[in-house]
């Protein structure tokens, strides 16, 4: 519906981008509530041996449930998070909820040697005293720094917060995991800067790995990537991996670890736990990262 304006003006265009703007603003302030509302939780997706179906281990996703909306994506709620800096409390909580749901899963014997991986966004890091706080909560959940993966995603130029951030939980024993590799927000110069020790291969690379026509360049990116991990001493995750094919492929690359829709959707924390069991994988859980 078209709507008057005061000086007698009717706005009949751009109504869809205002209803977007009014819902993101909705959003927004929503959102600096959501979490003391209950209504944030964590998805488990795990991180599997490409080779014996091993999950090495979970990745920690958030999710946010809207009253009103429903699911919200975490691509569209995380950046309303970052401008409003909401995504500072918000991203202390993940941490500190995966670290309780790992440290509750290490108690469990087929739970030993499990990693945690969460993804960090680039705001978090330019706080003061983030590494300080980042291993605090590590620790006050009885974990070791070496348990945890962080995954980093700049989206702007490095600043020098971020590799000084980077430096002390690197030396500390957490795991640097460079996410979306391939993309515009990761590139190289990270690898030159930040102690990574973990590639993460973008599934848009990996959904072309066997498919026809394109397929040849996807591949080829894929193995350079594996070759720039290799060279470097880094180890690579294929995410995304959705197609048996895609899997065999990726294990003929040489690529170790994988996660995606095939091997398992991001799950509901008890249901993740059920994947630990042993019957559900194979025997030995070969190697920890680093
Ligand atoms: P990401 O870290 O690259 O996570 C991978 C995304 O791919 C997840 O989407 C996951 O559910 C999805 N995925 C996994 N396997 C497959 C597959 O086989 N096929 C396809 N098509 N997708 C797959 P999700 O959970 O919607 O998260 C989107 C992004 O939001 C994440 O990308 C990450 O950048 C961000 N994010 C999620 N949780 C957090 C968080 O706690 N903090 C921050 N800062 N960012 C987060
Ligand atoms: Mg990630
Ligand atoms: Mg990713
Ligand atoms: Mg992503």
């Amino acid at each position: 519906v078209a709507k008057a304006r005061g000086s007698g003006q009717v706005e009949v265009f751009d109504e869809d981008a205002s209803h977007r703007s009014r819902d993101r603003l909705d959003l927004r302030a929503e959102l600096l509530l959501a979490r003391s509302r209950g209504q944030l939780h964590l998805a488990y997706q795990p991180i599997f041996a490409l080779d014996s179906r091993a999950i090495v281990a979970f990745e920690a996703l958030l999710r946010w449930t809207h009253p009103h909306h429903g699911t919200v994506p975490p691509d569209v709620f995380i950046p309303l998070a970052e401008e409003t800096g909401a995504i500072v409390e918000i991203g202390q909580w993940v941490l500190a909820q995966a670290c309780r749901q790992l440290a509750q899963w290490h108690r469990l014997p087929e739970g030993r040697g499990l990693g945690m991986s969460v993804n960090l966004s680039p705001v978090q890091l330019h706080q003061p005293q983030a590494a300080e706080r980042t291993l605090d909560v590590i620790r006050a959940a009885g974990l070791h720094p070496a348990d945890i993966w962080l995954e980093i995603t700049e989206h702007s130029y490095l600043r020098h917060e971020v590799t000084e951030y980077a430096g002390a939980l690197g030396a500390a024993g957490v795991h640097l995991v460079l996410d979306d590799f391939g993309t515009a927000y990761s590139n190289l110069s990270y690898l030159k800067r930040l102690p990574i020790e973990i590639l993460k291969i973008d599934k848009s690379f990996v959904s072309g790995v066997t498919g026809p026509g394109g397929g040849h360049l996807d591949l080829s990116i894929v193995r350079a990537i594996l070759a720039i991990a290799d060279s470097l001493g880094l180890v690579a995750i294929a995410e995304g991996i959705e197609t048996e094919d895609q899997r065999a492929a990726l294990r003929a690359l040489g690529c170790r670890l994988g996660q995606g829709y095939l091997l398992s959707r991001p799950l509901p924390a008890a249901q993740a736990g059920l994947l630990l069991r042993p019957q559900s994988q194979m025997p030995a859980r070969a190697h920890r990262v680093g």
